[in-house]
Parts: structure tokens; C-alpha cells; sequence
């Protein structure tokens, strides 16, 4: 049973809406451009390992959370997927990236040898399983748990080979993972009843913190000017679609909306934050009347302030607006 599903990350939403915004003559194009290659294979790549748990079959009830970030004590970990069985618990680590790979065991670096052979040195994810897996730990031990978390490194992409695996850690690629978990039942004996495993899936449910949200144009330090503004076509993500007759029009490939302009206020929460004005709602979605965005962000925003002539709002977090975008992307 999925305890908590993923959703879609505001992350690659907003480097998704970034990057289709921004000129590719800007100075900060490339390292946004590559940020969102990375970020949209890994979330592509945690979204299939979500497709292939559900061929799971299991004989004793489990829980499953996908992409919890809790903190215990002063850490702070996100884990890409748990799951949690009378027998065991397993944390999840998944990578999708393409080349040959290998752990150093002795300096505990992780690389991959690039086409001319040489070394490119990549963040450990040895490192964040044992990260994760000792805040599950004391988590357990808070609740008096007896149990401790297993880690499992999956490799997604076939094109991304493990040279040498990981000393610490099962590593596997993803073809395997079903196969793996289901035998992990039948070599394990229970050690917790199930309703402990319900328990605990709750217990960790409530300590999960939201991503946290950062506008994506203060982190690459782009000016607002430099963004593209404009409703964005919901059939052929073209901007800036044109409000006429109370309807935005494309002018690219006709699709005609009422509402997009929702989807696009879920990019403005991405790009720069929450909060908004009605003044900044217009400008970004190159309307003419005030009275219109007021009318919007009333029924889709909380108010913040009021003030004379001037209302600050904050944008309520629907990204789902935005999966029909989501998911074209992930297809590039
Ligand atoms: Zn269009």
C-alpha cells in the first residue's frame, strides 16, 4: 500500500518552466539547461521505479512512501522511496545516469569514466543510503523499534553499468528490484507485527516536511527581466497565449483555454516565490485589467495583506495544474 505517493517535483517544475523561459544567449543558460537534464532523469528515473513496485507481490501487507524528507535530531534526509514490511525495512536510493560506474571502497569516492577514459567524480549515494538509513535507525530507536533499515542502491538507466559495485550497499539495476524485494520476504523472518508496520508508515507520514520552496530565479541570480512572461498553451506550451473574448487564444497552433492562466500562476509560485501582487499577476500574464488578476488570485491565492492600493497574496500549491506540462516533458 502507498502510504504517500511522489507528486511532482517543484524542483524540475520550476527548471522546466525556467528554462523554456529564459533566452538561450543568457549567461546562466547552460548550467540551468544541464540542472534540468540531471533533475528531469532523476525524477524520470524515480518515477519508473514507482511503476515497477507496483508489479510488487508480496505476501505480507507493506507500506510504501515515496520521496519522504524528515529530520531527525538536527539532520535533515530525503529519501527517494521506503518501504516497510514485517521483515524489513528498505531505504531506497535511486540513480539514473548512463556511462560505467564505480565505488572506491578505500577513498569512498564514486565515479564514472567518461568517453576519453577519464575519472568524473559524482556525488556517493553510498554516502546518502548510510545518511538515511542511520536517521531511519534513530528513528526506530525513538519509538522503540527493533529493527534496522536496509539500503539498496537501484540503478534505472541501462546504459548506466555498475564496474564496480558498492561494498556497503546492495546495488542493483532496476530490472532486478522486484525480483529482489520479493525474495528479500522469503530469506527474512518477521520481526515486527503488522500493525507496527502501519505504525511506523504513519509516524514517518507525519514527520515528512514538504519540499521546501525556493524561487528558482533568486537561486541562478537571473533578473525578472529576463524571463519570458506570458500565459503558457496548454497544447503546445507556446507563450504568450492572448486573451481575447474572455478566452486565451494561441496563436501558434489555435488551442484555445479559459483557465490557463492557472497553470501559469503555478510556474510565477516556482519561478519567484508565493507571494505575488495583483500589479505583478497582470504584467505576468500580460493581461490589461487588474480587476481581472484581483479576481483570480481572490479565488486562487491567500490573501497576505492589504494595504490602499495594494494586496499581496499567496499562491496556494497546485502543482498538479501543471502535470499535462510534467509530462511532456519527461518525454524530451
Ligand atoms: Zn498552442
Amino acid at each position: 500500500m502507498i502510504i504517500k505517493k511522489r507528486g511532482i517535483s517543484g524542483t524540475f517544475a520550476g527548471l522546466a518552466s525556467l528554462v523554456s523561459r529564459i533566452s538561450e544567449s543568457d549567461e546562466m543558460f547552460k548550467r540551468i539547461k544541464s540542472d534540468y537534464k540531471n533533475c528531469r532523469a532523476g525524477f524520470a528515473g524515480e518515477l519508473r521505479v514507482d511503476n515497477f513496485l507496483e508489479e510488487l507481490e508480496l505476501k505480507m501487507p507493506y507500506y510504501v512512501l515515496q520521496n519522504l524528507t524528515i529530520k531527525v535530531g538536527k539532520k535533515r534526509v530525503q529519501i527517494d522511496t521506503i518501504l516497510i514490511h514485517p521483515n524489513f525495512i528498505l531505504v531506497i536510493e535511486i540513480k539514473n545516469m548512463r556511462g560505467e560506474f564505480y565505488f572506491d571502497p578505500v577513498n569512498k569516492h564514486f565515479y564514472r569514466l567518461n568517453d576519453e577514459g577519464k575519472k568524473e567524480g559524482m556525488r556517493n549515494p553510498e554516502a546518502q543510503l548510510s545518511r538515511s538509513t542511520t536517521i531511519i535507525d534513530s528513528f526506530l530507536r525513538d519509538k522503540g523499534i527493533e529493527m534496522s533499515a536496509k539500503g539498496l542502491i537501484v540503478f534505472v538507466s541501462r546504459a548506466g553499468i555498475v564496474m564496480q559495485a558498492s561494498e556497503k550497499w546492495k546495488t542493483i539495476p532496476l530490472d532486478s528490484l522486484v525480483e529482489y524485494i520479493e525474495l528479500l520476504e522469503d530469506q527474512t523472518k518477521r520481526v515486527v507485527p503488522s500493525e507496527t508496520c502501519k505504525r511506523l508508515a504513519l509516524e514517518l507520514l507525519a514527520e515528512d516536511r514538504p519540499e521546501k520552496l525556493v524561487s528558482i530565479v533568486d537561486y541562478y541570480n537571473v533578473s525578472v527581466d529576463k524571463v519570458k512572461k506570458g500565459v503558457r498553451c496548454p497544447g503546445c506550451n507556446y507563450i504568450p497565449m492572448l486573451r481575447k473574448h474572455s478566452r486565451w487564444c494561441c496563436g501558434k497552433c489555435g488551442e484555445e483555454s479559459r483557465d490557463a492562466h492557472l497553470n501559469t500562476l503555478q510556474e510565477y509560485r516556482l519561478l519567484f516565490g508565493p507571494e505575488i501582487t495583483s500589479r505583478s499577476a497582470i504584467d505576468f500574464m500580460q493581461h490589461n485589467s487588474i480587476y481581472f488578476a484581483i479576481r483570480v488570485l481572490t479565488n486562487n491565492a491567500e490573501i497576505k495583506k492589504v494595504k490602499a492600493r495594494y494586496r499581496l497574496f499567496q499562491i496556494n500549491d497546485e502543482k498538479h495544474l501543471l502535470s499535462e506540462f510534467i509530462r511532456e516533458e519527461l518525454k524530451k
